[in-house]
Formats: C-alpha cells, structure tokens, sequence
C-alpha cells in the first residue's frame, strides 16, 4: 500500500501519521522519497486498513493499493486453477460442467421430466429455483420447502446434484443437510451476513455476480465466503446491469478471462439471464465456452410458455440437445 503525502505536509502531521502506523501490529513502515514526492510504502497486514481512513489524516493526498484486498480467492496465493468436485461432478482446472434446469421448481411431473432431459443430454448437475428472488411481491416466489423436496426427489431419480439458490438464513440447516450447491443469486451478491453464514457451511457455493458489481467487488464477495471456511466457491457471469435496453443484461464475457486471471476459482457463465431471450441463448452459450469458461447454467423449460418464471428465457430440452453437441465441439477445438 502507498501513501502519497500532500507536498506541502507538515512535518508535525506527518510525524503523527508515522506514530500511528508504528503502533500497529504487523505493519511494516518505510519512507520512500520519489524525486519531489514524499511516499509511505507500507508492507504486512494491511487489509486491515481502509483507504477511506487513511485519507482522513491532513498530511495525506492519495492511497494505493499495490495488491488486491482478496487473498484466498487470488491466483497470486494459490497458482493453480482451483477444481471443485461435487458428488464426483468436477468443475474447474480442465473439468467442464454444465448446470440445467428451470428457473423455478413448479411440479414433480416439470422438475422429473426436465431433469431427465437434460441428464440425456449431457448436464451434470440440476438447477431450479425453490426460493424465488422475484421484482415483483405479486409474482410467484417458489414452492419454498416443497420445491426443495421436488429437488431432492430428481436427484434420486437421476443422481443429478442439485443447484439451488438460498435467500435467506432462516433456511441455512435445510440447504446445508438437503443441497448440493448452494446458489447466492445476483442480488444477495453483498448480503454479507448471508455469505459469512453459507461460508462456514464449507459447502459448494455457486456465487453470482450482482447485477451492478464490478470483478473485484465479485471477488471480495467470494474472499466473505472463503474466510468462512469454504474453499469451494464457484463464481458466475450472469449479465451486468449497463445503458443497453435490447437484452436483459450485457453479457460480460471478457469477465472471464479477467476473472481466471485473477482468481483460482471456477467461472461459469449464464446466458439466460445475461440475455433475457431464449433465441439468444445458443450464441452466448457458445461464446461463453469459447471464452474458456469452466461451465454454464442454463435455464431450460419442457414449456416456456407456461413457465412461472422466466419463460421468455428458457429453451425447450430439444433445443438444449442440440445446443450440448455445439458445446461439445467448440470443447474439442480449444482443446486442438
Ligand atoms: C436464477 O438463477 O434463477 C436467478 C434468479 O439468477 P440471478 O440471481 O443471476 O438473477
Ligand atoms: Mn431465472
């Protein structure tokens, strides 16, 4: 961390900063003079120092972060591509996994019958929604617990792990005993109490990106659920809220190769609510792919038109066919 000093700082001022940072623990403290520019260089444990606090000292003009306020999630700590293995299904370092389903659980007769379909097809795990983070309090909400127990009745019939998302904390022991994955949608992205309790779970998280956050705000998100305990966070690209009004969202598919960068945790991308449209979907899933994305979510509906939730989104399991073989075959050529 750099602090730049104000070139007319007065010594009294700085000597008082220096006093402070001196009394601190692991704190490492170094006068750097830069032609005219008076720098401090401080070394250690200095996530625990906010920028914000630093700039309320008068001596002090700017404050810069050499190094990312992440650790656990960053590459810098841990080199290799993280790989997370859920009930035998790997995702991350090579392993591609695809996750389908509905936006919402809504019968037995919708989540079997999709859930079959698209394990013909090649999904690894089972999506569905049985807690419905909805816009509006009139639309559907989910089936709640019974959705849940929907879920884990087509995971017995088709041994898919199910992907769900938790909303709130009242419902921690049922996903922590019931779920595979546990989904924390775009909108709980910063609920942090939310993401310290799912971390000590030290259960698989798929953590979305939330609607306005930039990378690093993903990442530090993640860094909540990790210092819980839980290394096994996967994060998703799922469209950033930006001035464009023809899709849902925008697609932020450079996201990936910065987040891979960056980070040593899986990424997967969701084309359905990155776009909001079904007949955008096969383009996006396969330049998500091309992107080198670890994996995908992909709502996928027996009949979009009666869908409780997100039906303009979805496609048909026959679509979802098709799509897997394109999949597979942009697979093959990066792999050439
Ligand atoms: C979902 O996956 O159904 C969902 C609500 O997604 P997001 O949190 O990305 O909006
Ligand atoms: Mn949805």
């Amino acid at each position: 961390m750099l602090i730049i000093l104000k070139p007319d700082a007065a010594a009294e001022d700085i000597a008082y900063m220096y006093d402070f940072l001196k009394g601190m623990d692991n704190i490492i403290v170094q006068h750097i003079q830069f032609e005219s520019a008076k720098i401090i260089g401080l070394a250690g444990d200095t996530e625990k120092l906010s920028a914000n606090s630093l700039l309320s000292f008068n001596c002090v003009e700017r404050v810069t972060r050499i190094q990312e306020p992440y650790k656990l999630a960053s590459r810098k700590f841990h080199p290799e591509d993280s790989v997370i293995n859920v009930a035998g299904q790997k995702i991350g370092g090579g392993h591609f996994a695809v996750i389908a389903g509905p936006c919402s659980v809504e019968s037995e007769e919708q989540i079997l019958s999709i859930a079959r379909e698209v394990k013909v097809s090649g999904a690894n795990f089972l999506r569905g929604g049985a807690f419905k983070p909805r816009t509006s309090p009139y639309s559907f909400m989910g089936l709640g617990l019974d959705g849940l127990e929907l879920l884990k009745m087509a995971r017995q019939k088709t041994d898919l792990p199910i992907v769900t998302e938790l909303m709130s904390e009242e419902y921690l022991d049922n996903f922590a005993e019931d779920v595979d994955v546990i989904q924390i949608g775009a909108r709980n992205m910063q609920n942090f109490p939310l993401l310290k309790q799912v971390g000590k779970l030290n259960k698989p998280v798929l953590l979305k990106r939330g609607p306005s956050s930039t990378i690093d705000e993903l990442l530090m998100a993640a860094e909540y659920i990790m210092a819980g305990g839980s290394a096994k966070v996967i994060l998703c690209e799922r469209g950033i809220r930006t001035f464009e009004t023809a899709t849902r969202n925008t697609l932020d598919l450079s996201a990936v190769p910065v987040i891979k960068s960056k980070s040593h945790l899986p990424v997967v991308v969701d084309p359905s609510h990155a776009t909001g449209y079904w007949h955008l979907v096969e383009s996006m899933t396969l330049a998500a792919v091309a992107s080198g994305a670890d994996g995908l979510i992909i709502e996928v509906h027996n009949r979009p038109e009666a869908a409780l939730c997100d039906g303009a989104q979805s496609i048909t399991p026959m679509i979802f066919r098709r799509l897997m073989q394109k999949v597979r075959r942009i697979r093959e050529v990066l792999s050439e």
